[in-house]
């Protein structure tokens, strides 16, 4: 590892924990938080939960998992090239999208209206503070306390953004909500490497699964003038080599320009602590051309793969069945496991939120089956 900026974070200055431990032996504090993320049982549900394309559609496209992994791999190039912490930002990584619902954002919005539907006292559904709660509460690992008990530092990069009345109950992580200052530059950094993976992968995987083509990709600055160089250098080069050759040829620009960018903003503010970090403005961010550029192909994926009709086919589906679900345990609880009933209704609304929040696709897909039909 290179040497750490002196704003980065430090392991050996950590917030701490929320329940006090003796020190790792032969790791630090944040290459723990990343091995507890990796053993725990919401991190192996990703493997079977949508990015975009639902799991059993094809065996190549991404799921939660490689997503996570494709963010923490960004993340550590930045954390290097920047003098970060790579450990705490892979962290942060691959935990991001722990608390992620089955079905991708489709399922999320549909929990999300079904909370605040049919249990508006319980406050609504945010795969954000989803995650946070999995690392903290959900996870039954310890015999201690709940959750992972990670560090400050990787639980305040977890919690991207919630809603002012849940930042006021969440204590030292909800802060920053309330006094509006930023989180460490590791979690600026995992935040934007989540961007550049999933703009790319899901390029990558929409032309795959044929919904977009080259041809319409053309109209997106930052793809075309990659593809046209690659195309220049190798005429006769094939489809396959030449999506990849491009794709990667994006990722490495947007990471040297944000590289670039930040590093400048740092001279500008010349933060000597992870604290100024958190005073000053977003350290972390593209060049403006290149943030038009990115949200440019954002735009373009939006209308053209996320709103495609085969895609909307799917999240249509999936939304009924995480409507039907929630709506069939808050009327018959007793549909649910003894673990997962409560004497009062908003826990009860809260757990059943948690227990399909829990679920893989397929899983999802079999219990819906299991309740709705006879055969
Ligand atoms: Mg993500």
């Amino acid at each position: 590892m290179t040497a750490l900026a002196v704003y980065a974070c430090n392991p050996d200055t950590t917030h701490g924990r929320r329940y006090p431990e003796p020190p790792p032996s032969s790791r630090n504090e944040f290459q723990r938080d990343r091995d507890r993320i990796i053993h725990c049982t919401a991190f192996r549900r990703l493997e079977y939960k949508t990015q975009v394309f639902v799991n059993h559609e094809g065996d190549l496209f991404r799921t939660r998992l490689t997503h996570s992994l494709e963010v923490a791999q960004i993340g550590r190039t930045l954390a290097r090239n920047l003098g970060l912490h790579e450990d705490l930002t892979e962290a942060i990584s691959l935990a991001h999208d722990l608390g992620h619902t089955p079905f991708g954002h489709a399922g999320q919005d549909e929990l999300n209206a079904c909370m605040r539907e049919l249990a508006p006292e319980a406050g609504g559904f945010e795969h954000n503070l989803q995650s946070l709660r999995v690392v903290d509460e959900l996870e039954e690992r310890y015999a201690r306390f709940n959750g992972l008990n990670l560090c400050f530092e990787t639980r305040e990069g977890i919690l991207k953004h919630c809603a002012l009345r849940h930042a006021r109950q969440l204590g030292d992580v909800g802060v920053r909500f309330i006094e509006r200052t930023q989180p460490s530059l590791e979690a600026q950094i995992a935040n934007l490497a989540d961007e550049i993976a999933y703009n790319n992968h899901d390029v990558d995987d929409g032309l795959r699964s044929g919904l977009i083509d080259i041809e319409q990709l053309q109209s997106v600055e930052i793809f075309a003038r990659h593809y046209v160089a690659v195309m220049r250098a190798h005429p006769k080069l094939e489809r396959r080599r030449a999506v990849a050759e491009t794709i990667r040829a994006m990722i490495n620009s947007l990471v040297l320009d944000l590289t670039e960018t930040t590093l400048g903003n740092i001279r500008k503010h010349q933060p000597s602590t992870v604290d100024d970090v958190r005073r000053l403005p977003l350290l972390a961010a593209f060049s403006s051309e290149m943030r038009a550029e990115a949200d440019e192909l954002k735009h373009f994926l939006l209308n053209n793969l996320y709103r495609h009709s085969r895609v909307m086919r799917m999240t249509i589906k999936a939304r009924r069945i995480v409507r039907d679900l929630f709506q069939a345990y808050l009327d018959e609880p007793r549909l649910l496991s003894a673990e997962y009933r409560r004497e009062d209704p908003v826990e009860q609304a809260r757990a059943i939120a948690d227990y399909i929040a829990g679920m893989t696709d397929r899983y999802a897909i079999r219990e819906h089956r299991e309740l709705f039909r006879m055969d």
